[in-house]
């Protein structure tokens, strides 16, 4: 397929926001696809030239696309940023910039989606010496052949900057659209396969026949199952009868995949995070006694190996987005995996078998070690028992517990009320709007973003500790200026500092340490529950209460 199709088909995405509009784009356009090419279109409708679960990446910043479009446009590399500056978008730039070029190339061979392909695919595996200019070639070869709005995608696609908005839901509808399709099964054979490419191919060639027959591959990430919330222990086992309970963890999911001797670990999101976690592969390949298998856990950083307390979840996240010095990061930033689920074992899917039949398999192939472990379970239908069970939980600093149906099978990318989590319900916090930022386009007459404080009575003083932009309906947000309005003090910009006055509940996911606000605290995720009228600057929550739920939440 040329490319100037797909370019075709971009334009007319870009001009719709609407998500009936897009899907029929997509689907009309699947639809003269030829199957060998579904795999690759279906990435880069999406802006993408890999899938998220593969480990391969471009890598190519804009000094690079800066110097491949000067060497083709034949402006200079100064006059390629001023253009991008000027047009704020680096596509558009290089557009323009070859659109002289393109009125004196009498002969050009006409670009191919594949071309595009191959290209970028050989450029992700250079690396090493001279492999910048190689990077570069490979990409002057594509613009100089590009037309110039081809140029304009290439660039945004090499960039990751596409951004069509054609998620994940419109493609899975305008396939099974395309292609005639049940799209109940579209959406589990994704589930499970994680790939559009391979689902959009079996809709075209084996229809519903092909989908149902989709199962589980290592070394391919599944949608993992989602836990629902519930009001307590009771209600849990009022609900299971006898009831799994195990720590609820705080880290970050983690998919093993194992076949042979090779390790693939993927998050929630199924990005590859192979790479970054040497220690977890190394315990995988030793302590998984399986030819294959897919087990699940959740990773945690530690204080120490000795010391197993979690550290802040912002610990674990540096060791996530680090792909560089991997070792120092190994020594600096210990992490555990406890294991939960298994879903694959020896070529075989479990994702149907019962979870006390999954958990059982999973003690049997696993051997334990510091760091690789089963997550701590105890199966119970005594309310009091699981009560110790998840107050001795929370005690050791877990989040809290979950609860798990015993003989529920693995629903992958669902909620389905097969587990639960249960933690202790965050007490809301009563905190004064001591600044404000104005907003921006459609918000651009309100304040948007509000400076939250609480109180310390010994000094008189107000101590920021967050900022909340979420939880506004429009009504609110207009609401909320009109009652600040009047108590700006100064304006810098679009900052306001604002008397103190307007006092809001505020819900939020965690207090964490921080140097970023005055009270050495940050709320996590802080959101709107009210506007509290009722309540003046004095009645604000303390310093001192921030410190006391703290501690009594986490020790
Ligand atoms: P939440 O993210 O608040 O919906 O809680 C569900 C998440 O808790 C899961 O996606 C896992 O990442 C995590 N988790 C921690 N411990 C466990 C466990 N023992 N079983 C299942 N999920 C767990």
């Amino acid at each position: 397929m040329d490319f100037s199709t797909l370019t075709d088909v971009y334009q007319e995405l870009e001009k719709t926001s609407s998500r009936l509009e897009m899907t029929s784009i997509v689907s009309e356009f699947l639809k003269r696809v030829p199957e060998e090419e579904l795999p690759v279109i279906l990435l880069f409708i999406r802006g993408r030239v890999f899938p998220a679960w593969s480990d391969k990446e471009l890598g190519i910043g804009n000094k690079l696309i800066i110097r491949a479009i000067s060497a083709v446009s034949g402006a200079s590399e100064a006059t390629v940023e001023n253009r991008i500056r000027d047009m704020g978008d680096t596509g558009l730039a290089a557009e323009s910039l070859l659109v002289k070029k393109a009125q004196t190339t009498l002969f050009r061979e006409k670009l191919t989606v594949m071309k595009v392909y191959e290209n970028l695919h050989r450029l992700a595996s250079l690396s090493g010496k001279g492999s910048q200019e190689r990077k570069i070639s490979y990409i002057t070869e594509l613009l100089s052949f590009a037309e110039p709005t081809e140029a304009r995608y290439i660039v945004r696609l090499i960039l990751e900057e596409l951004r069509l908005g054609v998620g994940e839901g419109i493609v899975k509808d305008a396939i099974a659209r395309a292609f005639q399709v049940d799209p109940k099964l579209v959406e589990r054979a994704y589930s499970i396969s994680s790939d559009l490419g391979e689902v959009a191919r079996i809709s075209k060639l084996e229809g519903d026949e092909g989908l149902r027959k989709v199962t589980l591959k290592t070394c391919r990430p599944i949608e993992v199952m989602l836990a629902q919330k519930i009001g307590g222990i009771e209600e849990a086992i009022e609900k299971f009868g006898e009831t799994a309970f195990e720590i609820k963890y705080d880290g970050a999911r983690i998919q093993i995949h194992k076949e042979d001797g090779r390790i693939e670990l993927y998050t929630r999101r199924l990005e590859n995070v192979t790479r970054q976690f040497p220690e977890i592969v190394k315990s995988a390949r030793e302590n998984i006694r399986a030819r294959s298998a897919i087990v699940e856990g959740e990773l945690v950083a530690i204080k120490s190996k000795k010391d197993r307390r979690p550290r802040p979840f912002q610990d674990l996240s540096r060791r996530i987005k680090r792909k560089y010095d991997i070792p120092e990061m190994v020594k600096n930033i210990p992490v555990e995996v406890n294991l939960f689920d298994l879903v694959f074992y020896d070529g075989e899917s479990k994702i149907g078998d019962e979870f006390r039949d999954r958990r059982k398999l999973l003690e049997k192939i696993i051997t334990e070690t510091d760091i690789f472990r089963l997550a701590d379970q105890i199966i119970t239908d005594n309310v009091r028992e699981a009560e110790r069970f998840y107050r001795n939980a929370l005690s050791l600093g877990h989040e809290g517990v979950m609860a798990k149906n015993l003989r529920a099978p693995y629903q992958p990318g669902s909620r389905v009320g097969y587990m639960y989590k249960i933690k202790p319900v965050m007490e809301t916090l009563d905190l004064v709007i001591i600044g404000a930022t104005w907003g921006e386009g459609r918000r651009a007459h309100w304040l948007a973003s509000f400076l939250l404080a609480v109180s310390d009575p010994d000094t008189g003083r107000f101590l920021t500790i967050g900022r909340m932009g979420t939880g506004f309906t429009d009504e609110e947000f207009k609401e909320m200026t009109e009652l600040l309005r009047g108590e700006i003090t100064e304006q810098v910009g679009k900052e306001v500092r604002l008397k103190p006055k307007i006092v809001v509940e505020v819900a939020y996911e965690e207090i964490q340490r921080s140097p970023t606000y005055s009270s050495g605290y940050a709320l996590r995720f802080p959101r709107l529950v009210r506007i509290r009228t009722d309540k003046g600057p004095e009645d604000a929550d303390t310093l001192q209460r921030v410190e006391e739920i703290l501690k009594g939440v986490t020790t």
